[in-house]
C-alpha cells in the first residue's frame, strides 16, 4: 500500500459527513413555539397589508437568530391566508417547524405539504441565504413556484423555478432567487454543466445553501443511487449491435444461454457460444481480442431475454423510452449503460443513438451532500427512518393528520394463480361499480394495465387507462377519477402527488360520493417497497374523507416469483403477514445493497471534489500561471509573441480542458476497474479493499501527472507572432445529459439478490 496511505487519509478527511444542520436550536418545544406563532398570527391578522410588508422588511434586515422564527412563521402564515385564502392548520406549522430543525416531516398525502413548506422555506432563506425546494417533476416545480410565489414576494423574497427547456440565462436568473423550485435532475445537470464551464460567466448556480426535499423518500431513497451523467464527444455505436441482436434472437434459452433465477443476468452456454462463433466468424469468442464481440453479444442477450417491451420500456417515436418502476411513468432522458442501450435499440430495429464519453457524473445522494442544510417532507418516510438517519442524518417526525384518517385498509385477498385472481378482480370491480362508487385500480406495469383494460372491456365496464403510454391525458383522467361510476386503471403513476377530488371536477357530486364511501382503491400487486403500496392507498381517504383500499395478490405475481417465494411456499397461499414480512426483508436487503454500493462510490465522489476544487480555482483565476513558474522561458516567449492577457487566457482554457479530459479518462478507467473487480475474489482478495486501493493509487498518479499534462498541452502553442491562426481548438464539442438507469454492476448486485432470496426462504 505504499504511497496510497497519504491520499486515502486526505480523501476520507475530505469526505464531510452529511449534516442536516438545524437552523435553530432545539431549545424550545414545538408546542410552545406554536403558541407564540399563533398569538402573533392573531395580532397580525388585524394589520393593514402595508404594515405587514414593512414588518417583513424589517425582519429580513436583521441578522438571523432563532428568536426571529415565530414572527417569520406568523408573517408567512398570515400572508398565505390573505393571498391564497388558505389558513395554515397547526399540523402544517408543526411540519414546517420540524423541517427548520433539519428533519423530515412525515405528513400524509393531501395534508397540504406544498403550503407547509412556505414558512420553512422563508426561515431557511433567511438563515442560510437561499433555499432550493426539490420537487418530483417539472410540472410541480412550476406549479408550486407560481402557486406560492405571491406569498414569498409579499414577504420580500424573490422566487424562481427551473425547468427542462430553460436557457442558461433563464436558469442563472432563477438560481439567483432566494427561493428556487426545481427537480433534482435539473439542479444536478446544471451542476455538472457548471463543472465544465470554460468561463466564469457561464456558471449558472449560486453556492448551494439549503435544500427542502418534497417527496423526500422518492428522491433520497428510490432514486438516490441513480447517477446523473454529462457526456460529450461523438461515438457512433457500431452496426455490430444489429448483427448481435439478430443472432440473439436465434439463441434458445436454457440450451444456448442461461438466465439466473432472479432474471438479473444472462450467460452463454457452450452450444450458444458455438453458434455465435460461427455467425460472427471470429474464431474463439473468448479470446482476448474478441472481448468487444463477447460484450456486444452478452448485451444483445440481456436486451433480448431480460428487458421486456411495455414493462421495462416502451417504443415511442422511434426511440426507447424507459419506464420508471416506482413512478410507473416514462423516465425522461434515462438510458441504460452505453452497450445495453444500443443493444435494446438494435433489438427493436431502431436507429442507434450516439454514445459519448462520460465527462462527469453525480448521484442524487451526493448532490444532496453538497447542501450544508437539508430537510424534507413526504407521506411515506417511517419505514425508511433508519436509512434516512444512517445515510443522511435525517430524523423522521410523524405529524398527525388535521382531521382523523378514517380510510379502511382491508386485508389482502389472496390467490394461488393469476388465472384465479383475475376473474375475482373483475367481479369485484363490477359489483362496486354497480353502486356508482368510483374505483382506482393500481397495476404493476403498462402491459398489466392494458390486459386488465381488455378484460373490463369484455365485461362491458366503461373505464379510463392511465399509464406511461398515454400520460398526456393524465390531468384530465385524474380530475374525473373521483366522479360517480368512474373506473380508472393506472400504473404507479397515480401513486405519488396526485390529488383525486371526490365528486369529479368541479366537485358537483361530492356529497353523493361521500355517502357511497369515498374512493375505492384496489391494488393488483404488492410492490417490493411498502412505501409504494402506502402511496397507492393514500389516494383515498384524504383530508378526513371516507375511503377504502384492498390488494388482490397471487403466488404468480412478480414479487412472489422474483424472490422465490412461490417456490418456498410450494403452492400454499401466503398469509397476509408473510407478505409484509417479505417486503420488510427485501427493503432491509435493498438497504444493504445501497450501503455496499455507497462504499464503492464515496471514494470517487471525494476525488471528484478534489479535482473540481482545483478546477474551480483555475476557472476563477485564483491560481497563478503554472507555465510561468514551471517553464519561464516558454512563458516569456509566448507573452512576447501574443501578449500576457492572451497567454493567460489560453493557459486557463487549456488547463480546464486538460483537467476535464484527464478526469473523464479516469472515470472510464474506474468503470472498467469496477466491472472487473469481482474477479479478484477468485484470488482470495477482498474486492472492496482491492478496489479502494486501486482507486487511491490511480488517483494519486492522476494528480501527480496533471501539471505535466497541462504544461505539455501549452508547449504546443505557437510561439511566434502571427501564428495565432494555427491554434489548437481550445473548445469543447456538444455535450448532453442523461440519467443512467442501472449501474453496470451485474455480478455484484446479483450476489446480493441471491442473499435476499436465501434470507426470504429462511423466513418462510
Ligand atoms: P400534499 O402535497 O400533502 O399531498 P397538497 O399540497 O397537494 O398536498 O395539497 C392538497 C390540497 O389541500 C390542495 O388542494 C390544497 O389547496 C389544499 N390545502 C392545503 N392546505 C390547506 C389549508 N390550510 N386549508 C385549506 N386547503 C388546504
Ligand atoms: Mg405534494
Amino acid at each position: 500500500m505504499i504511497g496510497t496511505g497519504k491520499v486515502t487519509t486526505r480523501i476520507f478527511k475530505f469526505l464531510s459527513r452529511l449534516q442536516p444542520g438545524s437552523v435553530r436550536e432545539p431549545g424550545r418545544s414545538r408546542d410552545s413555539l406554536l403558541q407564540d406563532i399563533n398569538s402573533l398570527r392573531a395580532r397580525l391578522h388585524a394589520e393593514q397589508d402595508a404594515q405587514l410588508r414593512l414588518q417583513a422588511e424589517h425582519l429580513r434586515r436583521q441578522a438571523w437568530n432563532e428568536s426571529l422564527l415565530p414572527e417569520a412563521f406568523a408573517l408567512a402564515a398570515e400572508q398565505a391566508e390573505r393571498i391564497l385564502g388558505m389558513r395554515l392548520f397547526d399540523v402544517q406549522l408543526l411540519g414546517a417547524l420540524v423541517m427548520t430543525e433539519g428533519k423530515i416531516a412525515e405528513m400524509q398525502t393531501g395534508e397540504g405539504k406544498t403550503l407547509a413548506a412556505v414558512p420553512a422555506a422563508c426561515v431557511l432563506a433567511m438563515a442560510s441565504g437561499g433555499v432550493h425546494i426539490l420537487t418530483a417533476n417539472d410540472y410541480l416545480a412550476k406549479r408550486d413556484a407560481v402557486w406560492m410565489g405571491d406569498v414569498y414576494r409579499s414577504l420580500g423574497f424573490s422566487v424562481g423555478c427551473v425547468t427542462q427547456q430553460m436557457t442558461a440565462a433563464e436558469r442563472r436568473k432563477s438560481y439567483a432567487c432566494n427561493i428556487v423550485y426545481a427537480t433534482p435532475n435539473e439542479i444536478g445537470f446544471d451542476f455538472l454543466r457548471d463543472q465544465l464551464c470554460l468561463e466564469p460567466g457561464e456558471l449558472v448556480h449560486e453556492p448551494f445553501r439549503a435544500a427542502l426535499f418534497d417527496e423526500v423518500d422518492s428522491i433520497l431513497i428510490d432514486e438516490a443511487r441513480i447517477p446523473l451523467v454529462i457526456a460529450g464527444g461523438d461515438v457512433t455505436p457500431p452496426d455490430l449491435a444489429y448483427r448481435c441482436a439478430a443472432i440473439a434472437r436465434t439463441l434458445r434459452p436454457h440450451l444456448d444461454y442461461g438466465i439466473d433465477e432472479y432474471a438479473r443476468n444472462v450467460h452463454l452456454k457452450d452450444p450458444g457460444g458455438a453458434i455465435v462463433e460461427r455467425a460472427l466468424q471470429c474464431g474463439n469468442l473468448y479470446d482476448l481480442r474478441n472481448a468487444h464481440l463477447l460484450t456486444a453479444i452478452l448485451d444483445a442477450l440481456h436486451a433480448q431475454a431480460l428487458l421486456r417491451r411495455d414493462v421495462d420500456y416502451l417504443v415511442k417515436n422511434d426511440a426507447i423510452e424507459l419506464v420508471d418502476e416506482f413512478k410507473g411513468r416514462i423516465a425522461e432522458n434515462r438510458r441504460w449503460a452505453a452497450g445495453l442501450q444500443t443493444a435494446v435499440e438494435a433489438k427493436e430495429n431502431l436507429p442507434l443513438k450516439k454514445q459519448g464519453q462520460i465527462l462527469g457524473s453525480i448521484t442524487l445522494e451526493n448532490l444532496a451532500g453538497l447542501y450544508p442544510h437539508i430537510c424534507g417532507m413526504t407521506g411515506t418516510a417511517a419505514t425508511q427512518a433508519a436509512e434516512f438517519y444512517g445515510i443522511y442524518g435525517l430524523e423522521v417526525v410523524a405529524i398527525p393528520t388535521n382531521l382523523p384518517m378514517i380510510r379502511v385498509d382491508e386485508k389482502d385477498v389472496r390467490f394461488r394463480t393469476k388465472a384465479e385472481k383475475e376473474p375475482a378482480l373483475i367481479e369485484e370491480i363490477a359489483a362496486v361499480h354497480a353502486t356508482g362508487r368510483p374505483i382506482l385500480v393500481g397495476t404493476a406495469s403498462v402491459i398489466e394495465s392494458e390486459r386488465l383494460s381488455a378484460s373490463l372491456h369484455q365485461a362491458g365496464i366503461q373505464h379510463n387507462v392511465l399509464n406511461a403510454r398515454n400520460d398526456e391525458a393524465e390531468a384530465q383522467i385524474i380530475a374525473q377519477a373521483g366522479s360517480p361510476g368512474a373506473v380508472t386503471i393506472s400504473t404507479n403513476m397515480a401513486g405519488r402527488g396526485t390529488d383525486i377530488p371526490l365528486g369529479g371536477t368541479p366537485a358537483r357530486d361530492r356529497q353523493k360520493i361521500l355517502d357511497l364511501g369515498g374512493l375505492y382503491v384496489i391494488g393488483t400487486n404488492r410492490h417490493e417497497s411498502r412505501r409504494i403500496d402506502h402511496q397507492l392507498r393514500g389516494r383515498s381517504g384524504r383530508q378526513g374523507d371516507p375511503g377504502s383500499s384492498r390488494f388482490f395478490i397471487s403466488l404468480e405475481d412478480d414479487l412472489m416469483v422474483r424472490f422465490g417465494i412461490r417456490d418456498a411456499l410450494q403452492d400454499r397461499i401466503p398469509e397476509a403477514e408473510a407478505v409484509e414480512h417479505v417486503q420488510r426483508i427485501i427493503e432491509g436487503q435493498n438497504l444493504e445493497i445501497r450501503q455496499t454500493l455507497r462504499k464503492y462510490e464515496q471514494i470517487i465522489e471525494a476525488q471528484r471534489r478534489i479535482i473540481h476544487a482545483k478546477r474551480r480555482a483555475v476557472l476563477t483565476g485564483d491560481t497563478g500561471s503554472l507555465l510561468e513558474s514551471r517553464s519561464p522561458e516558454l512563458f516569456e516567449r509566448l507573452c512576447r509573441a501574443h501578449g500576457r492577457a492572451r497567454v493567460d487566457d489560453w493557459e486557463r482554457r487549456l488547463a480546464l480542458l486538460k483537467i476535464d479530459e484527464v478526469w473523464s479518462d479516469y472515470l472510464a478507467d474506474i468503470a472498467d476497474l469496477r466491472s472487473g473487480i469481482h474477479w479478484v475474489s477468485l484470488g482470495g482478495k477482498d474486492p472492496l479493499n482491492e478496489y479502494l486501493h486501486q482507486a487511491a493509487t490511480r488517483f494519486e498518479s492522476l494528480l501527480a501527472g496533471l501539471d505535466e499534462q497541462i504544461i505539455g498541452g501549452l508547449s504546443h502553442l505557437p510561439a511566434e507572432r502571427g501564428e495565432a491562426a494555427g491554434l489548437p481548438q481550445i473548445d469543447r464539442g456538444a455535450t448532453w445529459t442523461y440519467v443512467v438507469s442501472d449501474q453496470p454492476f451485474g455480478n455484484f448486485s446479483e450476489r446480493m439478490s441471491r442473499a435476499i432470496v436465501q434470507l426470504v426462504r429462511r423466513m418462510l
